[in-house]
């Protein structure tokens, strides 16, 4: 059996990697979590203001979807990040524009939110799975 991948587009903050990628591997029964992270990257693709970064992680993005095939991408927000001190609410809003944003960029994922909360427990924001094709 060929090995599965899924992918994070999460922070750099050591708090909630492995929550992440415990949570992932369930979700998408994957044996591996590519890592993209950022500061606050659910900031960064919510505004696409710092069109750098946001190049930079559609194109990390594309390796871990053609070279490892991966199943679906989870993009990350938590609690207490010193890259978007956003309020939850605020982040969450966030997160539902990234995945917006990156289901544009790959239709035929799953493309899912994660909250991470200030005791590292997990939860999923449903962005929906786009069922159009262009
Ligand atoms: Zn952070």
């Amino acid at each position: 059996m060929p090995k599965k991948f899924c992918t994070a587009i999460s922070c750099i903050d050591g708090r909630i990697q492995l929550p992440v990628i415990k949570y992932l591997q369930t979700r998408f029964d994957a044996d591996y979590v590519d890592l993209i992270t950022e500061t606050g990257p659910n900031l960064l693709l919510s505004a696409q203001r710092d069109s750098r970064s946001v190049e930079s992680i559609l194109a990390k993005l594309r390796i871990s979807v053609s070279n490892h095939d991966s199943v679906g991408i989870a993009v990350v927000g938590h609690h207490d990040c010193a890259g978007n001190p956003a309020p939850k609410a605020e982040q969450l809003a966030h997160i539902r524009d990234s995945i917006a944003f990156l289901q544009q960029h790959c239709q035929e994922l799953e493309v899912i939110g994660l909250w991470v909360d200030e005791n590292r427990d997990t939860s999923e924001i449903q962005g929906g799975h786009s069922q159009v094709k262009s």
